[in-house]
């Protein structure tokens, strides 16, 4: 199943209408409303074309013909006696071509039946209602399940496109469901170039509903190849598919419901009425195939869901999740933006570049007590180091190279292979090991432009990256420390995180001792972390890299979606390619490992290379952080921590005093002098967020205090307690240093 981005390229737009040499003649276009005659009832007058199109009649012709040979065919199968065994270990006799899994559900109880969204026969996914064929291993799976997921959502896009073809007598295109995001879409081509307006959206969504009212039933047909051809010889999109998905003399299936007759290998629910609850969420134009050198398609996307209860938080989630969004937070607040001039980089302006860099504050901090040392690496290389790396086969694509004086460089999309210079620059011996080596560098990656996205895909940008060259010792100390430096630093941020461990694939260099050794190490390190912790880790055997196995870590943010930002990567493979070694203890049990190595002298060692970030990109994580605590941030990563607003322009001077005071000590203050009202300030102050602000009058200046409203007390909002300005400063530093998420001082 195909999870196309459902945000198609903006680029479509303007793109040149397409052509269809071959298609039928033109279907009407207009509605006629109010038509009493047509096929459409009166319920749908206006949503609907008044009469179905000629290919729609020609096609449900061919389906009814080759319907009745398939149930002539069903009805001369032997009936025998079947036995169906179920997970839990009973066992139902039915009858083969006869009995359904709808039946055997039934049979168990009603709730079970309600529940079901698809089975599973013999490991192959099944309609509810398609009779079994023979003994068999029967599953039963409701929407809970990622496959009934699929299932629900790739029915509800029949329900969509059924409701496209009535409504503008258009070519389906392609019409999968989705994970990212949740739902399904329909692509839509010969609509005339027209655009889909709010109105149609609300349209669309009348009449799937009106269809989900009519319960009607998924219809499953054989067809040989020829028969699926001269059934869709309108549409040359089915065409294209029918030629790619159906080989020469073999038969794939078609479904109906109601008028709509798709290409499709199902499985789907039993009946339209099954979609609880179906929404139309919104249109994008997208590219036939998504293929930028075709024409542009309408791209319709919605949701559904099996009660309505869960549609409606969803649409909460949507709406929430909209407020947060960090390019419209990012854009009130004036932290970044991006120009044309360079895609996927970012302009940070003052106030995001003051959140990128108590970000990197922080870690810095972090690498002075926990033995990182900070480094600095050039941003272009030679083509030779990356052939050295590997990168050069591998990655190239997705690297900016150039000719520089006629030799090939490219720039950095990673710090490691200049690490790996500095490390075997450096004549190391075991006692300076493990070496942590950290660094910012800047790094470029080239992403398709049309995949850009806001602050979570760039093409620029710095990273927490640290590469620690240890012996096989100590590895499990390494991994320890690692995990406590992200429990430390999520721990800040609010975020609960979630650990797997990718172990050796098929694929890998290496000897295989030290694989097993190196998980052993992950598993045992992973084991008493997560006890301390009081949480899980999962095991994902055979997805490690080739080079090494790594831990995945997810973390949570306060929507509870997820994102991966740190990476934990050992690495057997880099220190390999760059013959990295270390003067070897005597009893250094990395030394023996090794010992075949050709390229290692007797008394040195390789070391092992992990690879690890916290952050990850700094970029990404400013993204997650501001749609996490949805622009409000905790005052010790806040841009806006303090706004001073005199009630009147007499007392300006100790309003600028009193920021004066705040600034010095290194805290973002600002006064707010404009000639505004008070109320008209203080609402500004708000909007931006600010953590707090102290509106200071005559009594304030003269006893030298503050009165301060705290952004998330709404008891503050008003004239309060009298706090000197010397005891709010210093709780204000305690609670920037302390790094607290709460604002409360
Ligand atoms: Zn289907
Ligand atoms: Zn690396």
């Amino acid at each position: 199943m195909s999870s196309g981005p459902a945000d198609a390229p903006k680029a479509a737009e303007g793109a040149p209408a397409q052509s269809l040499p071959s298609r039928p003649a033109k279907q009407p276009k207009e509605k006629q409303p109010k038509d009493k005659g047509a096929k459409a009832g009166p319920k749908n007058a206006g949503l609907e074309l008044p009469e179905h199109p000629d290919f729609i009649k020609h096609r449900l012709e061919i389906f009814d013909k080759i319907k009745a040979r398939q149930d002539a065919e069903i009805a001369a199968k032997p009936r025998e006696e079947i036995t169906i065994s179920l997970p839990n270990g009973k066992e139902e006799k039915g009858t083969s071509w006869e009995t359904t899994p709808l039946a055997i559900a039934k049979g168990i109880s009603k709730s079970l039946l309600e529940r079901t969204v698809i089975s599973r026969v013999d490991g192959e996914l099944w309609d509810l209602g398609r009779p079994l064929e023979k003994s068999c291993k029967l599953e039963l799976i409701d929407f809970e399940d990622i496959e009934g997921k699929k299932v629900f959502w790739h029915s509800s896009a029949h329900i969509l496109g059924e409701a496209a073809e009535r409504r503008f007598g258009c070519y389906l295109c392609n019409g999968p469901p989705t994970e990212d995001p949740p739902g399904f879409y329909y692509d839509m081509a010969n609509m005339e170039g027209a655009a889909i307006g709010d109105d149609d959206k609300k349209a669309l969504e009348t009449l799937s509903n009106s269809i989900i009212k009519e319960k009607q039933p998924f219809e499953r047909l054989e067809m040989t190849k020829d028969e699926l051809l001269e059934m869709f010889k309108y549409s040359k999109y089915k065409e294209y598919f029918i030629n790619q998905r159906v080989p020469e003399g073999t038969k794939s299936t078609v479904y109906r419901c109601g008028p709509l007759i798709d290409l499709c290998r199902g499985p789907h629910v039993p009946h339209t009425g099954n979609i609880k609850a179906f929404s139309v969420l919104r249109n994008s134009a997208a590219y036939w195939l998504g293929d930028s050198k075709n024409e542009s398609v309408q791209r319709i996307a919605g949701i559904s869901f099996p009660d309505k209860k869960q549609l409606e938080e969803y649409k909460t989630f949507l709406a929430e999740a909209a407020k947060r969004n960090h390019r419209k937070i990012g854009q009130d607040q004036k932290l970044f933006f991006w120009d044309e001039m360079s895609p996927g980089a970012t302009f940070w302006l003052p106030h995001g570049t003051r959140i990128y860099n108590t970000l990197m504050e922080l870690m810095k901090a972090e690498y002075q007590k926990r033995g990182f040392v900070e480094v600095m690496s050039p941003n272009m290389y030679k083509a030779d180091l990356w052939k050295m790396s590997g990168h050069w086969n591998h990655y190239e694509e997705h690297m900016f190279t150039f000719e520089v004086e006629k030799e090939k460089f490219g720039l950095k999309p990673m710090n490691c292979p200049g690490h790996c210079k500095i490390f075997a620059h450096s004549d190391v011996t075991y006692r300076e090991l493990p070496w942590r080596m950290a660094d910012f560098g800047v790094l470029h990656r080239n992403e398709f432009s049309g995949a850009l996205s806001g602050l979570t895909r760039v093409r620029r940008f710095q990273q927490d990256d640290a590469h620690i060259f240890c012996t096989i010792d100590q590895i499990r100390e390494e991994i320890e420390g690692a995990f406590d430096f992200l429990y430390g630093v999520y721990g800040l941020f609010g975020f609960n995180f979630k650990l797997k461990l990718s172990t050796r694939p098929e694929k890998y260099i290496g000897e295989i001792a030290l694989w097993d050794m190196a998980e052993a190490k992950l598993k045992d390190a992973l084991d008493s972390f997560t006890e301390k912790i009081g949480a899980k880790w999962e095991e994902n055997p055979g997805d490690g890299a080739f080079y090494g196995p790594k831990i995945d870590i997810t973390v949570y943010d306060a929507l509870r979606r997820d994102h991966q930002c740190g990476t934990i990567q050992l690495d057997f493979n880099l220190p390999r390619r760059f013959k990295l070694r270390y003067v070897a203890a005597k009893d250094d049990s990395g030394a023996a490992t090794t010992a075949d190595d050709p390229d290692l002298p007797v008394g040195y060692a390789r070391p092992v290379m992990i690879h690890r970030a916290v952050l990850g990109s700094f970029e990404r994580m400013i993204g997650i952080l501001t749609e996490h605590f949805g622009g409000k941030w905790p005052f010790w990563l806040s841009p806006r921590q303090v706004l001073v607003i005199p009630v009147m322009p007499a007392v300006n001077e100790y309003a600028q005093e009193v920021q004066k005071m705040f600034h010095d000590a290194g805290l973002f203050a600002d006064a707010d002098l404009s000639g505004n009202t008070l109320q008209k300030k203080i609402r500004t102050g708000q909007l931006e967020q600010y953590n707090f602000i102290f509106v200071v009058g005559a009594q304030e200046a003269e006893s030298r205090t503050v009165n301060i409203r705290n952004r998330d007390d709404q008891s503050t909002q008003s004239k309060g307690e009298l706090i000197p300005v010397q005891e709010a400063l210093s709780q204000m530093l305690k609670l920037k240093a302390e790094r607290r998420i709460e604002n409360k001082l």
